[in-house]
């Protein structure tokens, strides 16, 4: 799949003197924004033009919404619109759902809930919905009134679930947010971004491949089962942890100083970690800062291990610690170890954590180049600038690249 698309814009349902649907310590309308918050980051992340109809809990009547939709990149068909909402009113349901426009087809709808089942929430099925007064419209204004773009609505879950709706939206409503973004990227035909792997290009060995991520042969065959040493283009490899080669200056310690107009929610997100864990590295009982405060921020080494840095999957019928281990890009043995596993029979249904995917977030140093950098991690300039989507090689200390 190829689809070109001219933007996406996210909006965060309900908002100020509508908030949706409650229940369980769940405010729909909070939670829609900070869901579409981490969803807009994302995709800015990536370079791909997005647009938000409210980032404050906003009042937004159905027309200045749908105007707000209409405006951000025209009326057009490549246009996706991911309108996010809670569910409720649950009488025996439990998971997401996704419900697209009568003029669509369901392909974008199904990969999101392909994305969320694998980001471990259950997943009910996608839907149209008409107007029971006429047919050939749909019943929400979102798909009914919003030209000829692409909208879908996300219900991530039932907030007055009996199952485990309400804990894995309060715990797990960023895995979710990142699962709709890479449906989004596999709708639009662009790679997900798979941190630790390498396809195999032509001239390749499994030497050079080993050289270049400061790893040994041995480790690169072990981590992909490999019994020979012949490698074929376009083979995906694993790449193992790299030697540790004493370079400890990977994650250096930020002091951020609090400056007029800061919020902790622009800080965390300037920084890429959460406001929880924010007040948490520095103590804070509430989210009031005083200019000229040094906070922390956390670095990967400092962030404790939460719910949030996890995945929680639900064993499938047919399924192999092998298949699951795969599909997340670890080892077995790390599989085990983290669900403390002392045999590899599973059961349907029993629950695996599955720790995220950690990417290497390097923070920029006084005498960095892109150049030192790309060396330093056995990469190039242009592929930095890429994943980082920079549009000058000048860097500023403090600045987090991933590599
Ligand atoms: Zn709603």
């Amino acid at each position: 799949m190829n689809t070109e698309i001219r933007g996406i814009v996210i909006d965060p349902g309900h908002g100020g003197s509508d908030p949706g649907a409650t229940g369980n310590g769940i405010i729909e309308k909070d939670l829609n924004l900070k869901i579409s918050q981490y969803m807009y980051d994302r995709f800015k992340e990536l370079g791909i033009p997005v647009y938000i109809t409210r980032d404050t809990d906003e009042t937004l009547n159905p027309t200045d919404r749908v105007n707000r939709i209409l405006n951000a990149f025209g009326n057009r068909e490549d246009v996706i619109v991911i309108s996010n909402h809670i569910n409720a009113d649950a009488t025996t349901a439990d998971g997401a759902e996704v419900i697209y426009a009568l003029r669509n087809n369901d392909v974008l709808a199904n990969l999101i809930l392909e994305e969320i089942e694998k980001a471990g929430q259950n997943v009910r099925y996608s839907y149209q919905r008409k107007l029971p007064s006429d047919q050939s419209k749909d019943y929400y204004f979102i798909h009914r009134n919003t030209g000829v773009t692409q909208p879908v609505i996300v219900e991530y879950g039932f907030l007055d679930s009996n199952k485990d709706d309400p804990e894995q939206l309060k715990n797990n409503y960023e895995i979710y947010a990142n699962a709709v973004v890479n449906a989004v990227l596999r709708y639009l035909g662009i790679e997900g971004q798979q941190p630790g792997t390498y396809t195999v290009q032509s001239g390749d060995s499994l030497w050079s491949i080993a050289r270049r991520y400061n790893v040994t042969v041995d480790a690169l065959k072990s981590a992909n089962k490999l019994t020979t040493n012949v490698l074929s283009i376009g083979q995906v490899l694993k790449i193992p942890e790299p030697m540790s080669d004493g370079n400890s200056d990977v994650e250096t310690e930020i002091i951020y100083v609090v400056a007029p107009g800061d919020s902790l929610w622009a800080i965390a997100r300037q920084y890429g970690v959460t406001v929880d864990q924010l007040k948490q590295i520095n103590n804070l009982q509430n989210d009031l800062l005083n200019i000229g405060m040094e906070l922390k921020i956390p670095t990967k080494s400092t962030i404790p291990p939460t719910s949030e840095m996890e995945v929680i999957y639900t064993v499938q019928p047919g399924d192999s610690l092998y298949r699951i281990a795969l599909a997340n890009n670890i080892t077995i043995d790390q599989l085990k170890k983290y669900n403390n596993l002392t045999s590899d029979m599973l059961s349907v249904g029993q629950k695996l954590r599955i720790p995220s995917a950690t990417q290497t977030v390097y923070v920029v140093k006084a005498g960095d180049s892109l150049w030192s950098i790309a060396n330093r991690y056995g990469t190039t300039v242009d592929t930095l600038r890429r994943k980082n989507n920079l549009t000058t090689d000048t860097l500023s200390i403090g600045q987090r690249l991933y590599v």
